[in-house]
């Protein structure tokens, strides 16, 4: 008989509450366990609460019976655990009693609802909410299907995204549109609008289209004094997100995103040279076109071509751009790029108005005409970036979040399940609060 080992005190060495101990869970007699050949570890607990009252007439309750519900529950040791939680089944002995009989609960171990343990279904949710796994990844760790580790995740994810405290006063706000899913065999393409603290660089909320109403709804829900907060707002050149911010933040002001009216003066350019392409040579751009040979230094900032590259790209587009429309749209994109470079606000607004009045002139083709009006429509937003110096970029942060999102979740169908995702990865939730939250019954 070997002698055993003189141990610290501090140390428990009874096996019975050992086995409790690495279980971890408050309250819980383990009952016994066995480890499959695929090892699974199937684990049976009962709760230490041997007596219950009954919740309408406080007699206290009579045993009926047992009833086994099966978990998923966090790994053990590397391997998988099944909790099998043997649960009390009770009666009331009053006769008269309308309850009869009901089975125990203990929201500590596990919810009604989720076939994951409270534990494990909080995990699960700082896994993918948080750490951004994916939802198969975390299902074969805790060796479940995906569905399980979805609907938890969900479950604890919408009161986190949900949680009032989640953000506060917002000085500027941004709206952007994004592409959600193009699902389906028909390709369908479902647009949503992001509301984006610019400041703050946090996503606040999705709203399932990028129509006016949506967005106005959800800004008109957050109150008067919200409201008044918000001093500025930044938009693409969108008319839609333009009367929603004319409309429910009367007060703030526009700034039109540097980057999309950059963007779109870039997209009249292509637009010029594909025109000029067709009437010149009848067909679209092919591989020796001149025009199509420049369409990339075409959209480039011009800083970025050298000498060499520039001259380039004037001596090809004279072969393929008789008229000079494409290098007039390529003198427009960069005339409005240079406004960005000037930075006193009272010379940026000399400089657009020598824009629009030039542009206008009727001898510039169609698309250099069309950016003059997009300039005088846009006028005051475009200069107000020159005040404020904001930009949608945290917006298109939070896209880029958002794509990771649907990139890992390709499953997404459904917007409210697809928002919570997107919220509690970029939506910035308060994770100090997961262990204190409760899932509404
Ligand atoms: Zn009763």
């Amino acid at each position: 008989m070997p002698q055993p080992r003189k141990l610290s005190s501090s140390l428990e060495t009874d096996p019975a509450k050992v086995n409790e101990l690495l279980v971890g869970l408050p309250d819980v007699t383990v009952l016994g366990a066995i480890r499959h050949a695929d090892d699974l570890v199937e684990l049976h607990v009962q709760t230490n609460a041997s007596v219950d009252g009954c919740r309408s007439c406080g007699s206290l309750a009579t045993l009926k019976g047992w009833r086994v519900v099966t978990f998923v529950d966090l790994p053990t040791f590397g391997s998988p655990v099944s909790l099998h939680w043997h649960k009390r089944r009770w009666r009331c002995p009053e006769e008269t009693c309308p309850v009869g009989s009901w089975t125990e609960v203990d929201e500590r171990i596990a919810g009604s609802r989720l076939r994951l343990t409270d534990r494990a279904g909080r995990w699960a949710t700082v896994e993918v909410g948080r750490n951004g796994r994916t939802v198969n990844e975390v299902a074969t760790v805790l060796g479940c299907d995906w569905h399980t580790v979805n609907d938890a995740v969900l479950a604890f994810g919408k009161v986190l995204v949900d949680h009032p405290d989640r953000f506060g006063a917002v000085s500027a706000l941004g709206l952007d549109e994004h592409l959600f899913v193009k699902a389906g065999e028909r390709r369908i393409q479902h647009f949503v609008t992001a509301l984006v603290d610019v400041e703050g660089g946090q996503l606040l909320d999705l709203v399932p289209d990028r129509k006016s109403e949506a967005p106005k709804r959800w800004i008109e829900e957050r109150g008067a004094e919200w409201r008044r907060g918000v001093r500025s707002g930044t938009l693409d050149l969108s008319a839609t997100y333009r009367s929603v911010f004319d409309e429910a933040l009367p007060e703030a002001r526009l700034v039109a995103d540097k980057f999309h009216v950059v963007r779109h003066m870039t997209a009249k350019l292509d637009e010029c040279r594909r025109r000029v392409q067709n009437e010149t040579l009848g067909h679209r751009g092919r591989k020796y076109d001149p025009l199509f040979r420049v369409r990339r230094r075409l959209s480039m900032a011009a800083e970025r071509l050298d000498a060499e590259g520039r001259d380039k790209m004037l001596g090809i587009l004279r072969a393929g751009d008789p008229r000079g429309d494409v290098q007039a749209a390529w003198w427009a994109k960069e005339a409005v790029r240079e406004l960005y470079e000037v930075h006193d606000p009272v010379l940026a607004g000399q400089f657009i108005d020598e824009l629009i009045t030039d542009m206008a002139d009727r001898d510039w083709p169609v698309e250099v005409r069309s950016m003059g009006r997009t300039l005088a429509r846009w006028r005051e937003p475009i200069i107000a970036w020159h005040d404020l110096r904001i930009s949608n970029g945290p917006t298109e942060a939070m896209n880029n979040l958002a794509k990771r999102i649907k990139r890992v979740g390709f499953g997404f169908r459904s917007f409210a399940n697809y928002r919570i995702r997107t919220l509690l990865y970029a939506g910035k939730p308060d994770w100090s609060l997961l262990p204190t939250l409760s899932i509404p019954g």
